[in-house]
């Protein structure tokens, strides 16, 4: 399937998760094979090829983070919300609209020097993308990249990551 049908699946639903935002939903995208596997392959387009390591975002992240890893021999890192990981090396807590969120690094996962991109669904404000960077930098290794399916353009999340390599398959 082309890209661009893939990603016209997409799905739009207003006042989610609190009135006057639109939401966009990738189910669809990911539910259908064909668009799946468009999707996963153009995100694969434009990671660098020194690339070793996918860190991915939870929790969409790690859908296509994971087809990524195992089409392309990736490993695979979990970036995780408060309160999951059993064993914690880096924790990095930044600003959302409202109040803050928190993301942690597994111990054992990324080695120094190694060299990973940074996967998620979406990039909105750059907040999350921008901490899942540090944790990553934290723990020594070498962001190639952020690579994501959808880029809401009007948040500016590329502002967040100056200097990084940032690569979206749609901006909206
Ligand atoms: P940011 O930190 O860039 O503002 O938000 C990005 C994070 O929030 C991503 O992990 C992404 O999954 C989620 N997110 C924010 N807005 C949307 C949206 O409209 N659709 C989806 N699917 N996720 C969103």
């Amino acid at each position: 399937m082309k890209l661009d049908r893939a990603l016209g699946l997409l799905r739009e639903v207003p006042d989610f998760p609190r009135p006057g935002v639109v939401f966009r939903d990738l189910t669809p995208v990911l539910a259908n094979p064909d668009a799946l596997r468009a999707v996963v392959d153009a995100l694969q387009d434009k990671i660098h090829p020194d690339t070793q390591v996918v860190a991915a975002i939870e929790s969409r992240g790690f859908l296509l983070g994971a087809a990524l890893g195992y089409g392309w021999r990736y490993g695979v890192v979990p970036l995780r919300k408060p309160g999951k990981l059993p064993a914690v090396a880096h924790r990095v807590s930044y600003d959302l609209e409202y109040g803050t969120a928190t993301l942690e690094l597994p111990a054992d996962s990324i080695t120094p020097g190694q060299q990973v991109v940074v996967v998620d669904d979406v990039l909105a404000t750059g907040g999350t993308a921008a901490a899942a960077c540090q944790l990553v930098e934290r723990a020594g290794g070498v962001v190639t990249g952020v690579s994501v399916a959808l880029e809401l353009t009007a948040l500016a999340g590329r502002d967040r990551l100056p200097g990084r390599s940032v690569h979206s398959l749609l901006a909206v």
